[in-house]
């Protein structure tokens, strides 16, 4: 499908000989994965596509749109606020990377001992087999762990401080914060953010984390009408596409969702322990330890992740009609996500304790990217809260390669057959 645009991604300067093994690869990942999934939505469909248009129809889109004198900007992690961009007439293009395929073309800059997903991302753009290398305008990136404050610092990317406490002083710095990005992204495009935009903007990524919100209701159930290989997809995809088309996708598997239960059936062939995925997260291309989860027999029934519930759970409020009020509300909401970079970081402990309750978990796993160290580190706290609450848990400390693959099952199935115990005794 992706040939279709060979031509614009030529134009662009990217490689396609490399791009195609790129692609050759994920795709090879993503059919391996799916095809372990039991009964998959109808409306999956869209976003399989979605995984597949990444390179393909929405470079087209963001080109297009950069034609018609759009600017757009590369974004990592989920604290740039997508709202303030838009209010300006910036897309924000989320960057990180999930393929294991480009992790070595990193080498040139990086060292090897870092987290694959920086290793991934930049191995795309120093490979140029990333199509959106050359479609924006600036780079926007945070200062969540030391390996990517260094790699802004040599690629000299704007960076936003994310403090690394909760107090009254770095909520009043994360305000200064996002009032400095708002300036950034009027300065790049000449477009004031004015009420209105924002106001409009808010309400607009509000009701995206609202949809995901309900497709991840759904999950909750006792025979789950969605897998959690899906639900990673889901999330996956809305990193990318656009916005509206987004929603689209979701509202259909919504209402196809609601017929499901109805009906009565499952994502799953047989019942199966339900787990939480915990830690880091798995950005498009990265399926593996899903798929090694859910093929050994458990059912993903939550994501405490980045690519899962820290991206929707909470919103902006909507209330303030003024600038500054908005500019503070939306600094509020981003200041609420629980990274393991904040020290002491209680909140994610009551939210991990919040979900185990809502979504009935038998058992956690704990996925971590190597070389990640603030959530190796803080899976010793989670692990012993979930001592406390008799929860078992499981710690994956993992890369993106296939390699450990079977290494990984064999852990995963023997933690299935003690939650299994557990659920018979
Ligand atoms: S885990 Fe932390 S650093 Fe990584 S994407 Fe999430 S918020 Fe950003
Ligand atoms: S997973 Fe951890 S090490 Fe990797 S980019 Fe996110 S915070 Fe940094």
């Amino acid at each position: 499908m992706e040939h279709t645009y060979n031509d614009l991604l030529k134009e662009i300067g990217v490689d396609l000989a490399l791009h195609d093994q790129l692609m050759e690869y994920n795709t090879r990942h993503h059919t391996m994965s799916y095809a372990s999934c039991a009964n998959r939505p109808a409306a999956m469909r869209y976003f399989d596509e979605s995984f597949h248009a990444s390179h393909g129809e929405r470079v087209a889109e963001v080109y297009g749109y950069r034609k018609r004198g759009g600017k757009s900007i590369g974004t990592f992690c989920i604290y740039v606020p997508d709202e303030i961009a838009l209010a300006a007439e910036v897309l924000p293009i989320p960057l990180c990377g999930g393929s294991h395929w480009s992790v070595d073309y990193a080498d040139k800059m990086f060292p090897r001992e870092i987290c694959p997903l920086i290793r991934s991302t930049f191995g795309m753009a120093f490979s140029n087999t990333c199509p959106y290398k050359k479609l924006k305008d600036g780079v926007v990136g945070e200062t969540t762990c030391d390996a990517k404050k260094k790699a802004w610092d040599l690629l000299k990317f704007e960076v936003m401080e994310v403090p690394q406490k909760k107090n009254e002083r770095d909520r009043d710095l994360w305000r200064a914060e996002v009032r400095a990005f708002k300036e950034y992204v009027e300065r790049l495009s000449g477009v004031r953010v004015i009420p209105e935009r924002l106001k409009a903007s808010i309400r607009l990524l509000n009701r995206k984390r609202q949809v995901l919100q309900d497709i991840n209701t759904f999950r909750k159930l006792p025979n789950p009408p969605i897998s959690g290989l899906d639900a990673l997809l889901v999330s996956q995809v809305a990193l990318n596409q656009d916005l509206n088309a987004f929603m689209d996708g979701c509202e259909r598997l919504i209402e196809e969702l609601h017929r499901r239960v109805e009906d009565g059936v499952s994502a799953y062939a047989m019942e199966g322990p339900r787990v939480l995925i915990a830690g880091t997260p798995s950005p498009m291309g990265n399926w593996k330890v899903h798929y090694a989860v859910e093929s050994s027999g458990l059912q993903i029934v939550a994501d405490e992740t980045c690519t899962g519930i820290r991206y929707f759970r909470d919103l902006v409020d909507e209330a303030p009609d003024d600038l500054e009020g908005m500019i503070d509300a939306i600094a509020d909401r981003y200041f609420k996500i629980d990274c393991s970079c904040f020290s002491p970081n209680t909140e994610r402990i009551e939210h991990v304790k919040k979900i185990i309750e809502e979504y009935a978990i038998d058992g956690v796993v704990q996925n971590i990217l190597s070389f990640c160290h603030g959530y190796n580190v803080e899976a010793k706290v989670i692990e012993d809260m979930l001592a406390g609450l008799g929860i078992p848990s499981l710690k994956i400390v993992t890369d993106y390669s296939y390699e450990d693959l079977e290494q990984l099952k064999v852990r995963i199935e023997s933690f299935r057959e003690l939650l299994n115990s557990r659920n018979a005794a």
